[in-house]
């Protein structure tokens, strides 16, 4: 048998369970190899009858003592059931709906009966018992691998088919870590991982090969992208004229923070290198990074390119715009505006601007990826707020150009080894600083029986002048979101629930409401005259969880707040303590889980966005965090980039050690690395552009 021998020869295996298997992604023996269980079940106690003790999953050697008897309960239930006896007493067996067992099992038989030992007075029992015979033991006696399963395809197939791949592949696999990486982070060999994996000799073996594999995993992944990242070395972007910063400084009406400066200073030059920026900058939420992308588009424009920003909603596009054209149109740069919402001869205008030049910054939605809009020189792309776009969006804006900088903004922060990984083709600035004089937002967790006094309170900040959000989860924005999750009466739904509070609760005040069903034209208005001052009360979805700037909006409620992510909230609270008002944030929860007040603790407990994201992390995995694979990364089939932090760090070490001494894994003891990035990164083809 070789890893490539297909399912189908294995004994057993016709076409209807091939396919079968197939679901599970196996196709070949090698497949099987790399099939690894989710769980592993200790079956190796043994003991005698005497010795069982209640509770006990164990292993008894005993014999049958007479013929099973065969009752039919009821249709639908019938019961097979068994005396055992060993030297040292008698066990009752009892197997729901295993008729066949009344003729399998023989009198005077030793078998191996695997299972919970109960005990009723004297007598000593155990229901449906794994059970095998005492000389053919195949599932018991070992610690054995519970594999993910598909309708048709019950472990103990799994079992035995990995089993028989594991004898005659395990050994085929090429060893494809170098020796000394083997030798410097104390790795397990290739063979012994890949049996040990599956059907384990202890679970020190077990964590042994677990090691190995993980590293094995993160290391061809952060190797990958370091190749990804390295093929920018030799490409030219547009080159900046080595212009310094201090004609935009001008422009800015604050100081910068030294934290700023340093990542504009970062960004200036990459931007007059000749290697094309391609830099995440990462900072919490209203950390300033608006002044950043803008030195980078005046860092532009100065050497007569194009510079694009691209937002996730209309609103904050808006936003943007109002602030550039604000900032950056006294030093007589043309700042434009590109979104879906805008009239057709408006949009045809604004394309035409952009491809004769006469356009220097456009800011945009996804409006700004579509087929007709070209540019006369694009220089720069900036998308903010990435974990809404995905590699291929930013690839897209990207090919409009000719090799343009890349400045990618992000506001969930995310600890910076992992920041390494997810957005390895990346190069990370970090603004870690807050400009001076915000005071920290208040937060408080509040149940249903607060509700009066919430209000109260909102009443109370509007009398003195400040404006409110209140969001609540965005049942009408996204309805498959909420599928198959019980969206109770008590989910509040922002229309009625806008349209209850102004009837019932706050009849004196002015309450207006935004949700993403609107019409492009209706949100603006809404949040237009929100940011004007003429709503008291924004009742919203997330729409506006990020970046939109009103600094005298002092109170951020949030309608059953159990419903979102810790960085989501974080975002939302952001929204609030931009000004010089004190300010506050309400979690509202009607949960009494233990784990949803656990999480929405951590929001009282800390304004860390980087410490929240790594509690986030860990409470959701980064699959949720990233949101349904946004961020384009290949599927990983071991590693856990949450839990194996450390594990990542080393592999992240080894791949970067490898690739200085053999930059394009040229040489032939890296052959085998280099073949298997290739095929860990086959089904991301587009982070190749
Ligand atoms: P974010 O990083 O969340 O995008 P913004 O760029 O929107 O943050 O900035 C938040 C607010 O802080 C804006 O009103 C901006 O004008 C202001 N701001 C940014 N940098 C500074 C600074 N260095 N000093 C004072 N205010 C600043
Ligand atoms: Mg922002």
């Amino acid at each position: 048998m070789k890893l490539n021998t297909p399912i189908e020869q294995f004994p057993g295996i016709g076409p209807a369970r091939g396919k079968k298997l197939a679901k599970l992604g196996i196709a070949t023996a090698g497949d099987l190899l790399r099939n690894f269980p989710r769980d592993y079940e200790d079956r190796r106690t043994q003991t005698s009858i005497v010795r069982a003790q209640p509770g006990e999953r164990v292993c008894i050697r005993a014999m049958v003592a007479q013929e099973p008897r065969l009752s039919r309960i009821r249709r639908g239930l019938d019961l097979v059931k068994v005396k055992a006896v060993d030297h040292s007493g008698m066990l009752n067996i009892t197997y729901f709906n295993q008729a066949y067992l009344k003729d399998a099992l023989r009198p005077g038989q030793e078998y191996i009966f695997f299972g919970q030992v109960e005990v009723t007075g004297r007598s000593k029992q155990m229901t449906n018992p794994v059970t095998e015979p005492a000389d053919r033991r195949s599932t018991t006696g070992c610690i054995l691998p519970v594999y993910r399963l598909t309708a048709g395809i019950s472990n103990n197939i799994l079992v035995s088919l990995t089993r028989r791949a594991v004898e005659s592949c395990a050994g085929q696999v090429q060893e494809a870590l170098p020796q000394p990486v083997l030798e410097e982070y104390a790795l397990a060999h290739s063979e012994f991982s890949y049996q040990n994996i599956h059907f384990p000799d202890s679970f020190e073996a077990l964590e042994l090969a677990r090691r190995r594999l993980i590293f094995e995993e993160l290391f061809y992944l952060a190797a990958g992208l370091t190749l990804l990242k390295d093929r920018r070395v030799g490409t030219t972007g547009p080159v900046c004229a080595q212009a310094d910063l201090s004609g935009f400084l001008k422009l800015l009406p604050f100081t910068p923070t030294a934290a700023q400066l340093r990542v504009m200073e970062e960004c200036r030059q990459d931007m007059c290198s000749a290697r094309p920026m391609n830099r995440l900058v990462q900072g919490d939420v209203g950390s300033g990074k608006t002044a950043v992308a803008a030195a980078a588009g005046w860092l532009a424009v100065q050497s007569g390119l194009q510079a694009a920003m691209m937002a996730p909603t209309e609103i904050l596009a808006q936003q943007h715009f109002h602030s550039l054209s604000t900032l950056l149109g006294p030093a007589g740069i043309r700042v434009g505006l590109l979104t879906s919402s805008m009239t057709a001869a408006r949009k045809k205008q604004v394309r035409r601007q952009l491809e004769t030049g006469q356009l220097q910054f456009v800011v945009g939605t996804h409006a700004l990826l579509s087929k007709g809009v070209e540019f006369a020189r694009l220089g720069l792309v900036v998308a903010d707020e990435q974990h809404r776009f995905g590699v291929g969006q930013r690839a897209a804006l990207t090919a409009k150009g000719e090799r343009p900088h890349v400045l990618v903004m992000s506001a969930t922060p995310i600890p910076r080894t992992l920041a390494l990984i997810v957005y390895g083709d990346l190069d990370v600035s970090v603004i870690d600083e807050l400009p001076p004089g915000r005071t920290p937002v208040e937060t408080y967790v509040v149940g249903e029986d607060k509700r009066q006094r919430m209000y109260g309170f909102v009443r109370k900040l509007v009398q003195e002048g400040r404006q409110v959000y209140i969001v609540c989860p965005a049942v009408e924005e996204n309805p498959q979101a909420w599928e198959g999750l019980d969206t109770g009466p008590d989910l509040k739904a922002v229309t009625t629930y806008a349209a209850g509070l102004r009837e019932e609760v706050f009849p004196d005040l002015r309450v207006g409401f935004v949700h993403g069903r609107m019409k492009a034209k209706e949100k603006e208005t809404a949040m237009s005259r929100f940011a004007a001052g003429e709503l008291d009360v924004l009742v919203s979805t997330t729409v506006i969880e990020v970046g939109v700037d009103v600094p005298n909006a002092a109170l951020m409620v949030v309608e059953n707040a159990e419903r979102f992510g810790l960085s989501q909230l974080h975002q939302l609270r952001g929204r609030v303590g931009r000004g010089k008002h004190a300010s506050y944030c309400v979690l509202v929860t009607s949960s009494r889980g233990q784990d949803s007040t656990q999480r929405l603790k951590v929001m009282k407990q800390t304004t860390d966005g980087f410490e929240i994201a790594q509690e986030d992390l860990k409470l959701r995995g980064p699959g949720d965090f990233f949101g349904n694979r946004q961020h384009g990364l290949p599927q990983l089939h071991i590693a856990d980039l949450a839990g194996d932090m450390r594990l990542l760090q080393q592999a992240q070490q080894a791949a970067k050690d490898l690739l200085r001494r053999d930059p394009q894994l040229a040489q032939p003891e890296h052959r085998a690395v280099l073949e298997r990035i290739r095929t860990m990164f086959a089904e991301q083809a587009d982070i190749f552009n």
